[in-house]
Formats: C-alpha cells, structure tokens, sequence
C-alpha cells in the first residue's frame, strides 16, 4: 500500500467497524446460502437461517473435520465440505499443538488475505509514514517448501502464500532489502545471514525491521551477534562468504555488493562495543519502528528484544491464523500491555464462547459446550475472557481455534481483545491444571530474583516429569549473564530459591496439591546457551516454518526433550512446599 492509499484503508476500517453486526449477518448468510448443501452440513441446516444454524450445527474440533480434509487431500472433490473449489491449503505451523493442520484455501480466501494486509498496515503507515521512493523494509522471511497432496493440490504455511504471490514478488525488490532467493533458501542460517548482510548493506534506508514474531527477530540479533565480523568482512571485501553456495545468493549478491570498507568499520564499530543495548537503533539509524507481533505466547522474548530495540517502538500489527482472519492493532504505539485486536467483521463468523476467569487468574474451560451459549462478535462483553469459534468461506463452520482472549474495549461496533492464551497449552499431574498464562506469571515473579544479580532469563518452557512418583513440574531455563558474566557464576542456593518462588506464585489448586504430596517439588533444569536455538534447528529439520515457529510453553515430543535434556547443567528443586 502507497503512504496515500492508507486513508482509504481507515476509511474502510471505519466502515467495518462501524456496521458489524450488519455485516456478521452478511457474512453468515453467504457463508450458507453457498455451501448448505454440501455433505458437512446438509444433515444439520436446510435453510440459510441464523438462528437454526445455532441451534443445530454443532461446535468442532480439527479431529471432527479432519475426515473430510483427509478425503479432499486425497483426491476426492471438495465439494463435500464447501461449494467454492479448493485452490491449495494452508499449512498450520503446529508448534503449539503437536501436528501441522491443514486448512482449506480459495479464491475468496486469498482475496480477504490481500485485502487484510492491506488493511492492517493503513494505521501502522498512518503513525510511521514508513513507506516512499527511498526507504526500505528488512524484514526476516522464511519460507518453506510446498507440500504436494495426492489430490494434486499444494499444501503451504501463510507466510509461504505470500511469499509465492505474485503482488509480493513484485513489490519486493522495491519495498525490502531481501531479495527472493533469501527467503526461500532451503537452509535457514544461509538465508538468515544473506538477510542480515543484505539489510546491513542498505542500512541506510531501512525504516521498519521486523518479522512476522519477536522470536524471529530476536533470532536475527543473536545470529548477528555471532557473525557481524565475518558480515563485516564481506562488505568491506565485497565478497559473499565462500560457505555460501546457492549460485541465486551469489548472483544477487554480486549486483549489489562493492567493497564498501568505510561502511564496514561503522558497522564494525558499532557491533564492537561492550553493550548491545539499542543495536537495532544504532545499526540501521533511520529505522522508526520494530513490526512483529510480541502477544500470546511470544510475549516471553519481548524484554530482551526491547533491550535490543530500546528507542524503538515495538509494533503487534495483526492476529491471525491459518484458519481464519481476525482483528488488526489500531493503535500501533500503545504500551506492549495494552495490545489490542479490532476484528475485522468482513472476515469470517465469529462466535464466541464465554471461559471463566478464577478469581486466582487461571482460566477455566469449559467441557461441555453444548450448555453454554455462543455470543455472537457484537455481543460480547468488555473485560469477559472467551474462546474463538470461527465460521468461515473455507469451509471451517463453528470451528474451535483454541484460542483464548479478553475483550478490552469496543472500537466504533466492533469488539478489541487482547490475547490471553492458547487453550490446550497447560501443564497437569493431577486435577491442577496450570495454564500459559499461570506459567508465564510464575517466571516472571521467580526471574525477578536474577535481574539484581546481573543475570537475565532469556528463554523457558516446561514439561511435566511422571517419570516419578509424583509427577513434578520441570522448568528449562537458558540464562545469560550481564556484561561478560557467565552463568556458571550464578549461586545455587538462588536456583533453589526461584524454584520455590515459582511454586509460590502458581495458583491455590497447585499449592494445595503440592502441600498433599500429589504434585511434586517444582524442579528448574538450566541449561547451555543456545540450547533453544538448537530447538529452533530441529523444528525448522522437521519441516516448521522459521518464520511461524513459536515455542511450545509446554514440551509434549520426546526428541525435543532430548535435546534440552541433554544440554542441561545444573538442576535445582523447590526445597519445601508453598503452603
Ligand atoms: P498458524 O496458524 O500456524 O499461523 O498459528 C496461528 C496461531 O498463532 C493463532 O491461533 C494464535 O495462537 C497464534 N497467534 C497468531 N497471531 C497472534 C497474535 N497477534 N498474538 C498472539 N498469538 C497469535
């Protein structure tokens, strides 16, 4: 979108906003009168009636559809499940949840794309007017390869789409520092590093750097940390490095790079001092913002990428999933606290069903939804927790995401939610049930304790060990000391201590359970530095999206947990229970 096309961008959201439960209807009825027909919900709908389709198509689960996109997948029409052909499917990442999904995708569904981006970056150019003739995007992309399924249909992650589309690949050369090749490199680091020389070599016009999670980008500093001298070498030589083989990174290359020694003793000098505090600002000076979104899940590696970043603001554009479009950030420049979704009613159907929140914060779900009633988008209510359900062109019809938010306000009509937590990612020995949200709460009390000391948590997630009698909570903790401090240094005896002021600032079932000898000492494992890149590596080997891996708060494989296991050095349990 040009820096002028923005106002009409406002001008649409304005409208959406404005007339949402106008359009909900809308999009409901279309949704039906196309598809009623269709073997997933003739038994259920014979009219395209809102409130028969309440009333009888039940609330689903991946497992319920999975049958029909088993079959699709496997050649059979897709008419089964929705009327408008299948062009493709999307490929969930599945990180938070075990095994990648795949979502049905159509022309109606790449246009609704098209138009979302354009519209979640109209208040971002609005704030930043980030976009001219001189000034570039570095923004790390990976893409990974396409699936073909027997039906012949092509299988591939969102960001994937977009990086195949042909509206990006030619606004790419002119709007980002990366060229393709980079972005579809088969090996990650390959193409990470050309990214990252690439962004440096056009340091100068870069206004936003970003990627599509924190994490990623926080990714992209610690491989900087670890290469910018032989990134440095290759611009003041002008030479891309010999280890870099792919012959398109080396044609891109050699048409931008000259040997431009003056530049790499800038970058040189700026990479060489003691602390890294505010790189990003320093390294590329006429950057205005960091775009990435920092909520959910990702919200853990928001602290140390604000040190990074410190003088730039951070920027949570957009919430999204490979099942459906949901909300946009309206207010770009607001505390990461205060992150906040305006959905978009044009698109999907959205529901949602109300979770209660404990008086303790823990969330709790509810197992039976058939008791409870769904409240429609317009209807919910401002400070009430919900679960997502989603009815979609694709072919999704009351559809559980698994995701939980919080409704914080109402922008015009429409509803703003901040995200709470995936539903599903809990740690449990017994009837506790101990929610992201609950871990994420633990932590940041029991890191606390390092800040004074000179030590940061730099990265966490957890398991439950039954190996046991009891089973216990294990946390991994990677740690980074300050100013050259190494983690060796830190005292046990302050382990031990955040151990048990995790297990203090758990919630009461935990603590009661705890107390009763169900529920073991909490144990914390910390282990090397870069033991969670290493995680990253594996995923990414076994066929994630670098650039929609979000670490598991909770680890549920076996080989993941290997390779935290063994890069642990030093374990430390909770001395005595909370109560
Ligand atoms: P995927 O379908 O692989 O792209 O993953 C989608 C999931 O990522 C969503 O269901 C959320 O759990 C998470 N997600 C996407 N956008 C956000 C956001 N802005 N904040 C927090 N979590 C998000």
């Amino acid at each position: 979108m040009a820096t002028n096309g923005y106002e009409s961008g406002l001008k649409m959201i304005e409208e959406l906003t404005t007339n949402a439960e106008q359009i909900q209807d809308e999009v409901l009825r279309e949704i039906l009168s196309r598809n009623a027909g269709t073997e997933c919900l003739r038994g259920f709908l014979s009219q395209t009636d809102k409130q028969l389709f309440k009333k009888n198509v039940p609330i689903v689960t991946y497992e319920d559809l999975r049958p029909y996109i088993d079959k699709i997948v496997n050649g059979e029409t897709s008419d089964i499940l929705l009327a408008e052909p299948i062009t493709g499917f999307f490929l969930s990442s599945g990180t938070s949840g075990g095994q990648p999904k795949l979502m049905p995708v159509t022309a109606q569904v790449a246009k609704k794309w098209e138009l979302f981006r354009c519209l979640s970056e109209s208040p971002v150019i609005k704030h930043f007017h980030d976009i001219n003739q001189a000034s570039k995007r570095m923004e790390l992309m990976f893409a990974r390869p396409e699936i073909e399924t027997p039906s012949g249909l092509k299988a591939a992650s969102v960001s994937t789409s977009k990086y195949n589309g042909s509206k990006f690949r030619t606004l790419l050369p002119k709007l980002y520092t990366s060229p393709i090749e980079t972005i579809f490199c088969p090996n990650p680091n390959h193409g990470l590093y050309c990214q990252l020389l690439f962004g440096l070599i056009q340091r100068d016009e870069v206004v936003k750097v970003g990627s599509l999670f924190a994490s990623t980008v926080l990714r992209g500093i610690k491989f900087l940390e670890n290469h910018w001298q032989e990134l440095c070498y290759d611009i003041k030589t002008g030479r891309l490095s010999d280890w870099i083989t792919d012959s398109g990174f080396r044609n891109s290359a050699s048409l931008i790079m000259k040997p431009n020694p003056e530049q790499a003793d800038l970058i040189e000098n700026i990479c060489n001092c003691k602390s890294w505090e505010r790189i990003i600002r320093k390294l590329w000076p006429e950057a205005r913002y960091i775009c990435c979104i920092c909520t959910g899940i990702i919200r853990q590696y928001t602290t140390e990428l604000e040190f990074y970043c410190r003088g730039l603001p951070l920027v949570s554009a957009v919430y999204a999933c490979s099942e459906a479009i949901c909300g946009i950030n309206l207010e770009p420049l607001c505390k990461r606290s205060d992150v906040s979704y305006t959905f978009l009613p044009n698109m999907a159907y959205f529901e949602f069903l109300p979770v209660k929140k404990e008086p303790d914060g823990s969330i709790e779900m509810k197992s039976n939804d058939e008791d409870t009633e769904l409240v429609d988008l317009v209807n919910v209510k401002a400070g009430q927790c919900y679960e997502l359900v989603v009815t979609t062109c694709a072919g999704l019809y009351r559809y559980k995401v698994g995701d939980v938010l919080m409704v914080s306000g109402f922008y015009n009509n429409a509803p703003q939610f901040q995200f709470v937590e995936r539903k599903n990612v809990i740690l449990s020995v017994d009837q506790e049930k101990t929610s992201e949200t609950d871990l994420f709460k633990a932590v940041t009390e029991a890191k606390a304790l390092l800040d004074p000391l000179g030590f940061i948590l730099t990265e966490y997630t957890s398991y439950v060990d039954t190996s046991s009698a009891p089973g216990h909570y294990v946390l991994f903790w990677e740690i980074k000391g300050k100013e050259g401090k190494h983690c060796k240094e830190l005292d046990p005896k302050i382990m031990v201590e955040c151990c048990s002021r995790m297990e203090e600032s758990l919630h009461y079932t935990y603590k009661i359970y705890r107390k009763r000898n169900i529920v073991g000492a909490l144990e914390i494992r910390v282990v090397k530095q870069g033991s969670f890149e290493a995680l990253i590596d594996y995923c990414v080997s076994k066929g994630t999206s670098l650039s929609q891996y979000k670490k598991p708060s909770c680890i549920k494989s076996e080989e993941a947990l290997k390779i935290l296991d063994s890069r642990v050095i030093g374990k430390y349990f909770s001395p005595k229970s909370p109560l």
